[in-house]
């Protein structure tokens, strides 16, 4: 029978075929879609990222339509609001009164960091409070640590490189001010060498044995992290981050990175960016798929899909949910996004 005959003929001369797989037989219903689908993206997936600076109310961050500055204060509320959504966990940043070299407000007791762990942990006691402990938003140079450069300079490295072990005893102290401000979680984002180890030292030595490192194992020297740069105020004056933050180019160089985290005592591993990244997510769960794993969704990633979907081209709750969910169905099991929010009522 020809295409014409048996689409043009009654209904009752077409055959239908022997076919013994059919893949939509399990498509065919919203209830067997339901049934069958593979990943579920939850409100306690997330975790919200909060920018916490000093003075009164908030303001919006220009590339980041949604996302706030906020005073102590107002992130207190945003947490109350994001624990009612049921998200169970919130990453603070901080924007410090005074920026210098090497950022003394970072491991202040009276901190922006710390009086908001404070804060929120007192108000809403059961949030999982992250922190991120790296030196960017503290620096008058914005870098992630100690600059060669004036008393710290040594000759054999380049003029304005990162240092690495003079970084990690500051590292060291800010994660456990964090720690003593009440923080459940402290984040090293920083990418230096030993990072996890420094921290771990530091926090075992003052009775914090129990506190989990979630680190920023495999964090990409990318070109996504503009908005956020805006938002905490931590662009570089010069230069780039290269020399210490990964080529976005690989992936075996990723396994080396999170092992070596493993190793000095990691309880979670994070690939950042995310969705540029799917391959990295996939290939550091199934090398270690007994630790949890987090992905951040980033900011360029976030105000890409805010800038279409403000002109109408993209239906932002849907793209936002597929994307969501691709993170999730690549490996992670946490996902740090923008979205948490907005995302947690729209799953409602
Ligand atoms: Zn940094």
């Amino acid at each position: 029978m020809t295409i014409s005959e048996r689409i043009d003929g009654p209904p009752e001369t077409v055959s239908a075929r022997s076919l013994a797989a059919r893949p939509r037989r399990l498509r065919a219903t919203p209830a067997l879609r339901d049934l069958v689908r593979e990943t579920e993206l939850n409100a306690r997936d997330f975790i919200y990222p909060l920018f916490v600076c000093h003075g009164q109310g908030r303001s919006e961050i220009r590339s980041m339509p949604g996302v706030y500055q906020l005073s102590v204060q107002d992130a207190v509320r945003e947490a109350e609001a994001t624990a009612k959504a049921g998200v169970r966990a919130t990453i603070l940043f901080g924007i410090p009164a005074k920026k210098d070299p090497i950022g003394v407000e970072n491991f202040a007791e009276d901190g922006i960091v710390q009086q908001a762990i404070r804060a929120i942990k007192t108000a809403v006691p059961e949030m999982v409070v992250v922190t991120d402990v790296c030196l960017c938003e503290y620096t008058d140079h914005g870098h992630c640590g100690i600059l060669n450069d004036g008393p710290y300079r040594k000759g054999h490295l380049p003029e304005g490189y990162v240092l690495n072990d003079p970084t990690l005893d500051v590292l060291a102290k800010v994660a456990l001010s964090h720690a003593e401000a009440g923080a459940d979680i402290v984040a090293p984002s920083g990418m230096m060498d030993g990072m996890v180890a420094a921290i771990r030292e530091s926090l075992d030595a003052s009775g914090f044995e129990n506190l989990p490192i979630m680190s920023y194992a495999v964090k990409y020297a990318s070109a996504f992290y503009g908005p956020f740069r805006e938002a905490a105020e931590g662009a570089p004056k010069s230069g780039d981050r290269k020399s210490h933050q990964m080529d976005p180019a690989n992936v075996r160089e990723a396994l080396r990175e999170a092992d070596l985290d493993v190793q000095e005592g990691a309880d979670m591993l994070m690939v950042k960016p995310a969705l540029s990244y799917l391959d990295v997510v996939r290939t550091v769960k199934d090398r270690f798929p007994e630790l949890p794993l987090v992905a951040y969704n980033v900011s360029g990633e976030y105000s890409m899909i805010k800038a279409a979907s403000a002109n109408g081209w993209l239906d932002e709750a849907k793209v936002t949910l597929e994307a969501l969910t691709s993170i999730k169905r690549a490996g992670a099991d946490l996902i740090i996004t923008y979205h948490a929010l907005e995302a947690a009522k729209w799953l409602k």
